[in-house]
């Protein structure tokens, strides 16, 4: 390693995106930490990270001719992808010792410097059967098999940090509450260091806190784990639970809690999600640090080339992206074409969807959550074929999961199936299975509009609508999240609604999808057909203008700068 500083900053994350073949994660969270590793190997920045090894993987989606999905394990070969190492640690869940594994895997940055990613497995033959299975499958199981995985992440992730030499760690990133528990762990070995063995005292919290620094990352209620006395209790010990009492836990271990008492520094993922989540906890001061994506990652080759030709810099210096008001508007429009020939290629050949380059093609692919209303566009098909007829045609293609127990999840992919047969001859619409980020790459760059319409205030930020920006495919988006960021009317993409601020009253579905039609119809539609070279000037804008500043570099120098505090480390 050209760079051998040790780790001072650890993160934590349950779930993490490394690349496509490793089913670690389920959706915008763990991409986020992976573009965060990678972006902290490019900035040279000496950081560890941990999650665990899900073993079974986050799932392989079937999708029938009706588009109900079911579900099957990934079987994915752990060897191929990471290496075992021989170093353990335990945990004690429920008075029994579990032992902790780990397989280790190496992000490598644009100079050489490596973030080494610990992910753990407690599948060894000392463990007894079930616990074996506590690092198989990611959001899997019920309550008590969640609060297990997050005592094996936590707890058995710092200490085998520790067992591995990592001593003078001086951050420690809670990505999300997930990984709480790591607050007790370290207040356990402070009160060893301190030979005690009762109660944490306020003193000792704060130099917790000094260390911790916490991301919460969704304003729904469903995205906080809660556990009941009697729950946390059997899983962690009367002596633990006495630990998080001193910590101001009441009846429930509520874990959003517990990260937040125990860091020093907090933020949201956006202007606007800092400022909810501010409301939703109050007391706390809660910052923003908005999320970014990394640029070599989410780029189609063809945009890698025209940077490497344009912006030299850029695959070290995202900021060089502001110069992308430089590039001809023309190159902008060949590159496009290529990423779009490469997706439509790509759902024709899964989808037999007869999909056509010279169509306007929108795109949307997501976790298949209630909120984020994927059938909006369908709200009205009269209006939409009205539109079609009159302005132009377009096509729309789909992707995404739904979490296996989310029954509106899952009736909302067949919604879109039914959609799509009911307006086959009008308008192309394709699904595709199996979302990862392989596709989600060639989705976010090959679409000519990148739509999202979650319900406000509910997105915390969106990050797939920033792949697209850097690939110069612009958004036709409701202002929530990043999009209140990032939105300038005809100039980077297309609002849906107003500010929530500005509403007179509350708004409907209804009233949203209309605003979208009228946005299709009066500006969207004409534009891409009728003036192109004001639709490409929109492409270069979401470059120069969005592609600057929502990408993880920027991000994790923010972080450096405002949350780690280092001391020697410095701005990029
Ligand atoms: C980027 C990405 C997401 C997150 O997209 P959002 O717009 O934040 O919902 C989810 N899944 C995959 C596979 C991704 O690549």
């Amino acid at each position: 390693m050209p760079h051998c500083v040790s780790p001072l900053v650890a993160y934590f994350s349950m779930e993490i995106g490394l690349e496509s073949g490793m089913p670690t994660y389920s959706g915008g969270l763990g991409v986020l930490a992976g573009d965060t590793i990678r972006s902290a190997a490019d900035l040279d920045v000496p950081m560890v990270a941990v999650s665990l090894i899900h073993q079974r993987g986050y799932f392989f989606q079937r999708l029938d001719a009706q588009g109900d999905q079911s579900e099957e394990p990934v079987a994915w070969p752990v060897n191929d992808f990471a290496e075992l190492i021989d170093e353990r640690a335990t945990v004690d869940i429920e008075g029994r010792t579990v032992h902790v594994r780990a397989w280790r895997y190496r992000v490598t940055g644009e100079s050489g410097h490596v973030v080494p990613v610990y992910l753990l497995d407690t599948d060894v033959s000392e463990n007894q059967p079930w616990d074996r299975t506590l690092t198989d499958v990611l959001y899997g199981g019920d309550d008590h098999y969640r609060l297990c995985q997050e005592m094996v992440l936590g707890v058995g992730g710092f200490r085998l940090l520790r067992v591995l030499g990592y001593t003078d760690i001086r951050r420690f990133h809670m990505n999300e509450g997930h990984a709480a528990l790591l607050v007790l762990a370290l207040g356990e070995e402070k009160l060893a260091e301190q030979n005690q063995s009762d109660s944490i005292s306020n003193e000792l919290i704060e130099t917790i806190r000094e260390q911790c620094v916490f991301t919460t990352h969704t304003p729904v209620p469903a995205g906080h784990d809660k556990f009941s006395e009697t729950l946390a209790r059997q899983v962690l010990g009367d002596r633990w639970w006495g630990l998080l009492k001193a910590c101001g836990v009441e009846e429930t271990l509520n874990l959003t809690q517990l990260a937040l008492r125990g860091s020093r520094y907090v933020n949201g993922v956006a202007m606007k999600h800092g400022e909810v989540s501010h409301s939703m906890f109050p007391g706390y001061p809660i910052h923003s640090i908005t999320n970014g994506v990394h640029a070599v990652t989410w780029t189609a080759p063809s945009f890698q080339k025209l940077f490497d030709t344009h912006l030299p810099d850029w695959r070290r210096d995202q900021l060089s992206f502001r110069y992308a008001v430089g590039i001809p508007t023309s190159d902008i429009w060949a590159a496009h074409v290529e990423a779009k020939r490469t997706l439509v290629e790509h759902v024709n050949r899964e989808s037999n969807a007869g999909f056509d380059r010279d169509v306007l093609t929108i795109g949307f692919a997501r976790r298949f959550a209630a909120y984020k209303r994927a059938g909006l566009i369908f709200q009205d098909l009269d209006r939409l074929k009205r539109i079609i007829r009159e302005a132009g045609p377009i096509q729309i293609v789909f992707a995404g999961k739904a979490h296996p127990r989310d029954r509106e999840g899952k009736d909302l992919i067949a919604h879109i199936h039914e959609m799509r047969d009911a307006l086959r001859d009008i308008i192309n619409v394709a699904y595709l299975a199996n979302y990862d980020m392989e596709v989600a790459k060639m989705f976010c760059a090959g679409a000519d509009v990148w739509l999202n319409t979650p319900l406000p205030p509910l997105e915390a930020s969106g990050t797939s609508g920033m792949k697209a920006a850097m690939n110069g495919v612009p958004s036709l988006s409701v202002l929530d999240g990043r999009w209140i960021e990032g939105h300038l009317e005809d100039v980077t993409g297309w609002s849906i609604g107003d500010r929530v601020e500005a509403r007179p009253e509350p708004e409907t579905d209804a009233r949203y999808a209309a605003d979208l039609y009228r946005k299709l119809e009066e500006k969207v539609v004409p534009c891409f057909y009728k003036d192109r070279e004001h639709f490409v000037e929109i492409m270069r804008h979401a470059i120069a203008l969005n592609g600057a500043f929502f990408n993880t570099q920027r991000m994790v120098a923010q972080y450096l700068h405002n949350a780690y505090r280092l001391g020697q480390a410095r701005m990029p």
